[in-house]
């Protein structure tokens, strides 16, 4: 039996943080990787937010010496495609006058590919001075007189500590401790995707500043296009409860789309692997800790409710679970009781401000992306007809207004229950109280100022000229 204060299992984003965070607090830590490095077995999430340069100092190291696969990008593209497969009209994005985030104004994502950015990550911990041991499975949870009191591997070594399962989304720690047997199958998304070769050259000559797309269609759930320095990811994803077919089926959806076809051709891009990984999405992260058990990032169902950004939110709770652990040490109590603070820690981060409203976030989401078939058949040509409808020279400009709000109408009765079901009570949610402005015209007016002044003025402007 090995003694440690902090038995971290897991080397992926959330591992190496909880064990990095532990050893700079003096515990005595080791974090165990299945994998014969860090990021071997994981070759999913790549694109790193914004919100990581701020909280996390150390990521102004990360440059393309250390990280050769990186590649950021200001601008993003939306693809709406038809139900004859064919690219309607995109819209593209820079981050907006609004940011107010300093990190954010100069890139949406920086994309890395995971077997760079783990290793990297990891050596920060190690540098901290915890121990990393790597091509070790943990199999199992130690116990004594029915308590986790820690780990065994796979060649029945056992290590005594806290326990941090930062294991992934199928994890050991969470059904062995009893916090989770399996996901609900409605909690939990599977998402295959393509990895493709590109000469960077060719990206950048071709893609400018573009680092990301993503594909909406009634045809498959929105898609995702990621590129890195010298390839692009292409995929896409569903709850286990929604695939009626082979998800490959749908992703070669995307891929026999002309428009990608030719993107494929111009860019010269080659298949170089296909991957298929599960990732929870959830409105709220489950059991979270037990007795001297914590989970943190996709073992405890960190990812965002929105779109399931995972690595932001597994480095946040592995430094909570550190502190956590620190003080549970220091006071000699890891109860499940004391261990409560963990949970409290977490809210009070960016990501718990993220779950406040992470119901109403996933079921935006679950309603729009996640059901093709039933919405983006109507939201498709709805957002094209408003975007496209007025660039049309066959008739007189008012004659085509006319047309295309006649058209619009047609998708009210599918459009206005969405917003009813889906998107007020997201509003309700962020506005509060303020929610009254945007139904009432006059406490809109009443509260601004410079409305009524803007409104007044045009008024008399218009007497003027009569
Ligand atoms: C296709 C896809 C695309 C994604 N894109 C993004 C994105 O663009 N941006 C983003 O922020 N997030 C993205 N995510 C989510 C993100 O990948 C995860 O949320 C994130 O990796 C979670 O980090 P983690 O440390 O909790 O777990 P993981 O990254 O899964 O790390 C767990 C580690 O533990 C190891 N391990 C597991 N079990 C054991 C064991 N028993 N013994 C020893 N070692 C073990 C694994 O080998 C792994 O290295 C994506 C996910 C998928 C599937």
């Amino acid at each position: 039996m090995k003694n440690y204060d902090v038995v971290v299992v897991g080397a992926g984003p959330g591992g190496s943080i909880a064990a990095m965070e532990a050893a700079n607090r003096g515990l005595k830590t080791i974090f165990f990787e299945r994998g014969r490095r860090p990021g071997e077995k994981n070759s999913s999430g790549c694109g790193l937010g914004p919100r990581m340069w701020t909280d996390f100092r150390f990521m102004k190291e990360l440059t393309p010496e250390v990280c050769p696969s990186m590649r950021a990008g200001a601008a993003s593209r939306s693809y709406f495609v038809n139900k004859q497969g064919v690219v309607a009209g995109y819209v593209m994005a820079r981050p907006t006058e609004s940011v107010s985030y300093e990190p954010a104004k100069s890139f949406i994502t920086m994309n890395v590919y995971r077997s760079d950015f783990d290793p990297w990550l990891a050596a920060f911990a190690t540098k901290a001075g915890a121990e990393l041991k790597t091509s070790t499975l943990v199999t199992g949870l130690l116990r004594e007189n029915d308590r986790v009191v820690g780990i065994i591997d796979e060649h029945g070594e056992k290590y005594r500590g806290l326990v941090i399962g930062a294991d992934g989304v199928v994890s050991m720690v969470a059904r062995q401790s009893g916090l989770r047997m399996r996901w609900d199958q409605d909690h939990v998304t599977l998402v295959p995707q393509y990895d493709f070769a590109v000469d960077p050259q060719r990206i950048d000559d071709i893609m400018g500043d573009e680092t990301l797309a993503v594909w909406w269609s009634a045809l498959f759930p929105a898609a995702y296009q990621v590129f890195f320095h010298d390839g692009f990811h292409l995929g896409l994803g569903n709850w286990m409860t929604w695939w009626d077919k082979n998800p490959l089926y749908y992703l070669d959806q995307v891929v026999k789309l002309d428009y990608f076809q030719r993107l494929v051709r111009v860019l010269d891009a080659r298949p170089r692997e296909y991957h298929a990984h599960l990732l929870p999405w959830l409105g709220s992260p489950g059991n979270t800790h037990t007795d001297n058990v914590i989970l943190v990032g996709d073992a405890g169902g960190f990812p965002c409710p929105l779109e399931a950004e995972g690595i932001y939110p597994a480095m946040i709770t592995g430094r909570a679970a550190a502190e956590v652990a620190a003080d549970a040490i220091s006071s000699s109590d890891t109860s499940k009781e004391f261990l409560d603070l963990y949970d409290r820690k977490w809210q009070q981060t960016s990501i718990g401000e993220e779950f406040k409203t992470g119901p109403e976030l996933a079921r935006i989401w679950r309603a729009l992306p996640f059901s093709p078939k039933e919405t983006m058949s109507w939201f498709v040509p709805m957002i094209m007809e408003i975007l496209g409808g007025i660039l049309d020279w066959s008739q007189p400009h008012a004659v085509r207004v006319r047309q295309v709000m006649r058209h619009v109408k047609l998708y009210l009765p599918q459009a206005v229950p969405f917003i009813m079901r889906n998107v007020l009570p997201l509003l309700e949610k962020i506005l509060g109280e303020r929610m009254d402005m945007l139904t009432s015209p006059e406490k809109l007016i009443a509260s601004m100022p410079e409305l009524q002044e803007a409104i007044a003025s045009a008024f008399e402007e218009k007497e003027e000229r009569a």
